[in-house]
């Protein structure tokens, strides 16, 4: 062998081992047979369809730019070539607006839809199956039928680019991302607090001052320091009004709707830093730098008529630039306080006759849903819109669970699901240790692939008001291209087949080894994405008076091993193979082991307390928010103990007192008792006041054994904390009282009620 060749060898060998033919497609087409055989594309495949749909010359082009950046072709169109690539819109009434057909024999391909969207849908398909980048491989694509169309019309991403500004190209890049999976709503956020993004020509200030900010990207967003007079401004940027267009068009030829969200009537501090006359207090104020809102107006007065002028001037842009359909106002986290200090907001309530501030948000959302629907367009919002009375025809994205989506579609009105678990792409999607910084919750893949977006809750007649279901993607603590890409990979590929793929054909199996090849595409690309959750689940079941415990993990392939002397798992420690009965008080440590690896920044671990109340119900006076319910009703004498993350194994209270009795069945010799709590400064959940406890023989006469006070230092940022007492005698009922508290003086939500999280009621 010649060294030239050698070189060539050693060279492309990456490539040519890459470019082994991949044969799964994300999401998983409704119907697909592969056969024997296959076609390759070569400098002599032509694109042919009629000259007269220009439609399809659109969708040509596309699929030729794709291939001469894998391979250097070029693909002539409508020339007699030996091999066909025939593009053809015919009606089908199987496959509906963005569905296709799909045919790869050896001598030619076919697409057929009724739409360009559903030729480009076909032309993914293809892509998917081809190598990812240039190579000098073979461009082979199997022998196949495929059938395929979409499960729901709105599968979308949103992307916040007020928190951390994203330019053109990030967009677009997204948008690519998105196309790839057959997504077809792109949710802009292009308002908030940090940030006012798009360029409105009235109104210049907007984005003059409200896009820019004083830069503290060195410090975690919570702890960004405010800006202060004299201090300037460098952090930012806002799109242009052509750059807008351009990105609307970029989206459209990959079948991508672009939706403005034009937030209001709160998270506008950026639109009050610029026009301050717009707020209640009318008072000046600096752009927000992160987390900190002291001292700031973040809503438009709901009393001031020249707030309304505004921002009719601003959708009225918005409108002639966005060709979408729908327009998102936002709606959400109003804080109400300034309205209710406010005497235009007063008079407005008065003058109305509306019953109270979320009267008057209602108000303020009808009265811009007026405006949209006489400029023929919809208007969507969060699910807040639903308090104080439902626009007419709002479309409502529910985000604070399902609930507001439910009761949304009962009314008749359209939905998205969009729901903070597990929907939003800025929780943690592994570990959290060895994660970039996230919110607390845990999206991972697994959790995102098994999302069901009709919830079983919902009448059958109401379904079809579901229209679809969207991932959101809020970026406080992403401030990169690289960390986003991180966020969305490989999530928005698990959503991809929620939205798409018939729900009786969804196998996370099958998409877990599909993702693999997307993995080692991402590879080549040069793409972040998050290659899997290496923490292990630990979840407790309490099953015929036992307390077992089941180990998972969604890493393909991955085993685990565990201890539960508290010391850390090896290769040589105990395999995983069925649940684990915990008999005594443990801690229980887990990896998965890869490929012969320990694997993951550390082990999973929870600590199992046995005590005399396990498994007794526990009942209490005041409900335990549905937003903590933990793993039910009985997760106090789970034998579980909390740990420092927050949405799980914790019973919560918001602005109530915690009171639970528990019944140990008959009277026992208590010798202690202990409540474990909570503090996590951030997550404004604070130790209670005082803790009291109580025993009594009959349920009906308590004595107080002690009321212990809270010594926790009300600043301090994470502390789990256990309030014990001694008791020493014999009692069957026992009652707990934890008092809640308020968040402390110079917290951000200073004076309001805290949330009281507790776990573990263990007496001994
Ligand atoms: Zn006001």
């Amino acid at each position: 062998m010649k060294i030239q060749n050698l070189v060539f060898l050693v060279l492309f060998f990456p490539l040519l081992l890459s470019a082994k033919q991949k044969t799964g497609i994300i999401p998983q087409p409704v119907s697909m047979q592969v056969h024997s055989g296959k076609f390759v594309i070569t400098e002599n495949t032509a694109i042919e369809f009629k000259k007269n749909q220009v439609e399809l010359k659109e969708a040509a082009a596309f699929f030729g730019k794709a291939i001469r950046e894998i391979s250097g072709y070029e693909l002539p169109f409508n020339k007699k070539k030996a091999q066909t690539i025939r593009l053809s819109l015919d009606p089908i009434n199987t496959i509906g607006k963005e569905g296709y057909q799909l045919q790869v024999t050896s001598d030619h391909i076919e697409i057929k839809a009724n739409t360009k969207a559903g030729i480009i849908y076909g032309m993914q398909s293809l892509l998917q199956l081809l190598p990812p980048i240039r190579t000098n491989a073979k461009l082979e694509l199997p022998c196949l039928e495929i059938e395929d169309y979409p499960r729901f019309k709105w599968r979308g991403m949103h992307l916040d680019v007020s928190r951390h500004f994203f330019g053109p190209e990030v967009v677009k890049e997204y948008i690519d991302l998105m196309a790839s999976y057959k997504l077809n709503v792109f949710h802009w956020h292009l308002i908030d607090d940090q940030g006012w993004r798009i360029e409105i020509k009235q109104y210049p200030k907007v984005t003059d001052v409200g896009a820019w900010r004083v830069d503290q990207t060195q410090f975690p967003w919570g702890d960004r320091p405010q800006a202060k007079a004299g201090e300037e401004p460098t952090y930012g940027g806002y799109y242009t009004q052509e750059q807008i267009k351009e990105i609307i068009a970029y989206a459209a030829e990959r079948n991508i709707t672009v939706v403005p969200e034009i937030e209001m009537p709160g998270h506008v501090a950026s639109a009050i830093a610029s026009y301050p006359e717009f707020s209640c207090a009318q008072q000046p104020q600096l752009p927000l730098t992160g987390g900190d809102y002291s001292n700031t107006s973040s809503n438009y007065c709901a009393g001031n008529d020249a707030v309304f002028e505004f921002l009719e001037n601003v959708l009225t842009e918005v409108i002639d630039l966005f060709p979408s359909e729908y327009i998102h106002i936002g709606g959400d986290e109003v804080n109400k306080d300034s309205w209710k200090k406010c005497d235009r907001c007063q008079a407005r309530i008065k003058e109305e006759g509306l019953k109270d501030e979320n009267e008057l948000q209602s108000y303020f959302i009808k009265r811009i849903e007026k405006f949209l629907i006489s400029k023929n367009r919809k208007m969507i919002g969060w699910d807040e819109i639903l308090e104080g009375g439902l626009a007419p025809e709002a479309t409502v994205m529910s985000w604070r669970g399902e609930a507001g989506g439910i009761e949304a579609a009962k009314m008749n009105h359209d939905v998205i699901m969009t729901p903070v678990n597990p929907c939003y792409f800025d929780f943690y999607q592994a570990g959290p240790a060895g994660e970039p910084l996230a919110f607390s919750g845990l999206n991972n893949l697994k959790k995102v692939y098994h999302y069901e977006p009709i919830p079983e809750e919902l009448p059958a007649e109401n379904a079809h008001y579901v229209l679809g279901a969207q991932a959101n993607v809020w970026t406080e603590h992403i401030s990169t291209v690289e960390h986003l890409e991180y966020m969305v990979l490989p999530r928005m590929a698990a959503l991809a087949e929620v939205v798409w793929t018939p729900k009786e054909q969804k196998d996370w199996e099958s998409f877990n080894t599909r993702i693999q090849e997307e993995y080692q595409a991402y590879e080549l690309k040069g793409l972040r994405y998050c290659p899997g959750n290496f923490t292990v689940a630990i979840q407790p079941v309490s099953q015929d008076g036992k307390l077992l415990v089941a180990l998972s993990t969604e890493i393909l392939n991955g085993e685990i091993v565990y201890t539960l002397d508290g010391t850390e798992p090896t290769l040589e420690s105990k395999k995983y193979t069925q649940p684990i009965e915990i008999e005594s008080t443990v801690l229980l440590k887990a990896s998965v082991v890869l490929h012969g690896q320990i694997r993951g920044a550390v082990p999973a671990q929870q600590q199992f307390v046995m005590h005399q109340a396990i498994g007794r119900d526990v009942n209490y006076t005041y409900p335990v928010s549905p937003y903590y319910l933990a793993d039910g009703p009985n997760s106090l004498t789970d034998g579980v103990r909390g740990t420092a993350t927050v949405g799980k194994f914790w019973h919560g209270f918001n602005g109530n007192d915690m009171v639970a009795t528990v019944d140990l069945g008959k009277s026992k010799l208590v010798k202690n008792i202990t409540l474990g709590c909570f503090q996590k400064y951030k997550g404004w959940i604070f130790m209670p006041k005082e803790v009291t406890f109580e025993a009594s023989a009959d349920g009906v006469v308590y004595e107080v054994i002690e009321t212990i006070s809270n010594p926790i230092d009300e600043n301090a940022e994470e502390v789990i904390h256990d309030f014990k007492t001694t008791y020493g005698k014999d009692a069957r009922y026992l009652r707990v009282s934890a008092k809640t508290n308020v968040c402390p003086k110079g917290h951000n939500g200073e004076g309001k009620p805290a949330w009281l999280f507790v776990d573990e009621i263990i007496v001994e």
